[in-house]
């Protein structure tokens, strides 16, 4: 039953037979549930209804073996909103179970290295110690799977409970992002890459363009079954990690990572443009070009007209210049660009920002970070992995400035 495609999951647009038999065109469907918040029932009562409107769900066996694959980005408890909230986590197991499975594992390779140390010390923090009945993963080990044909890499490295498992679930966690300005479906699987590789692949992927190509890639490689978003609690702001909560109420479901995004984008006031995973995703046939178009199911809700968005907004747009000014752009795109802009009175030197910089521009020094912003190609790994938010989003020229 593993893979998007091979379990019959649409993603696209297809043609499939409608009421009386007649053959119709129709995107996957985004159903959208309202949840005040985490108490158990309710909780497992809207994953219940969830798991009702994703067919895959009958398919489901004893013997099937389910990964789990939530947002565990740090080692932050619940109430901080920057990780997959640990009681849909359990209600999805609960879900799971009541179908007789037996064999379900929750993993993620959050950011940092990936250890079992740092794994026991995130799944504390994160409350996933509480779960009953699965196993959390603690086996760092991982292998490769051969990217979907057309994909910019031949092959993706994967953590080994996702490449073992027979389906996988996502359950991300909404919120916004420095770098793709928002995190759901597409970009919460970026954690099924093993560790510090993570930022080796933004590193390989220095554009805005190019990395959300390959998010896009990697989403269609390990091709959730299901994948579920938790906006209970939602992060708005500088997130993915130094945003602030926001009460939104909303669990939403969709056999398409895609398709979920683009009705989570649109919720908090985003299009298609606004965000290059959606850009691509529908340049790629993978959804229309407006949430109105998706069949939207569940309970009635409100679009928010006031999600903060990170002060961060990449801009990448010398490629589209003739050559001729593309010297011009460059240097403008150096002073208006998003950089990252440690505030030292906060910093504590513990030199996590430096672990994770794909481009190895921070050090250091005398207890405090500092960055040589002319390797820095402003992938905010380093305000992600900040424990103490001692890295603001800035620019050379106007808010926030970044001195060379
Ligand atoms: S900026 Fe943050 S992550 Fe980097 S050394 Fe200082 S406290 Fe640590
Ligand atoms: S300094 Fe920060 S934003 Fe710049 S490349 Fe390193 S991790 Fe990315």
């Amino acid at each position: 039953m593993h893979g998007g495609k091979a379990a019959g999951i649409l993603w696209g647009e297809e043609t499939r037979k409608g009421a009386g038999g007649m053959e119709q065109k129709g995107w996957p469907a985004v159903t959208v549930l309202r949840l005040a918040d985490y108490d158990r029932e309710r909780t497992e009562a809207a994953v219940e209804r969830l798991f009702c409107s994703w067919p895959g769900a009958a398919s489901l066996r004893r013997e099937t073996k389910v990964t789990i694959k939530p947002n565990l980005l740090m080692a932050r408890s619940p109430d901080q909103a920057t990780t997959t909230h640990p009681a849909v986590v359990a209600a999805v197991a609960a879900a799971l179970r009541r179908r007789g499975v037996e064999q379900i594992t929750v993993a993620d390779s959050p950011g940092g290295p990936y250890t079992a140390a740092a794994l026991r010390r995130i799944y504390r923090a994160c409350g996933m110690e509480e779960l009953c009945g699965v196993t959390l993963n603690l086996d760092t080990a991982w292998g490769s799977r051969k990217a979907k044909p057309g994909s910019l890499a031949e092959e993706f490295h994967l953590i080994q409970p996702i490449l073992e498992a027979d389906v996988v679930i996502s359950v991300g966690k909404l919120k916004t992002h420095g770098m793709t300005t928002l995190s759901g479906g597409v970009k919460n699987l970026f954690g099924c890459v093993p560790g510090l590789q993570k930022p080796e692949l933004h590193y390989r992927y220095p554009t805005l363009d190019a990395f959300s190509q390959m998010l896009l890639d990697l989403a269609e490689t390990v091709a959730p079954a299901f994948t579920i978003v938790d906006a209970v609690s939602a992060m708005e702001g500088n997130g993915p990690s130094g945003g602030t909560p926001r009460q939104v109420g909303l669990l939403a479901g969709s056999t398409s990572p895609f398709a979920l995004d683009l009705v989570l984008a649109d919720l908090i006031g985003l299009g298609v443009e606004d965000v290059a995973t959606l850009r691509h995703s529908l340049q790629r046939g993978l959804i229309p070009r407006s949430a109105a178009q998706l069949q939207t199911d569940g309970d009635p809700y409100e679009k928010i007209a006031d999600f903060r968005m990170p002060a961060s907004k990449a801009l990448d747009f010398s490629s589209h210049m003739p050559g001729p000014v593309r010297p011009l752009v460059r240097w403008l795109r150096r002073r208006v660009t998003p950089r990252p802009v440690i505030r030292r009175e906060r910093c504590v030197g513990c030199g996590k920002c430096a672990e994770s910089c794909p481009a190895h521009t921070i050090a250091v020094k005398e207890g405090k970070a500092v960055i040589d912003y002319r390797r820095c190609i402003s992938c905010f790994c380093c305000h992600e992995m900040c424990p103490v938010r001692a890295i603001e989003m800035g620019r050379k020229w106007g808010r926030g400035r970044a001195e060379d």
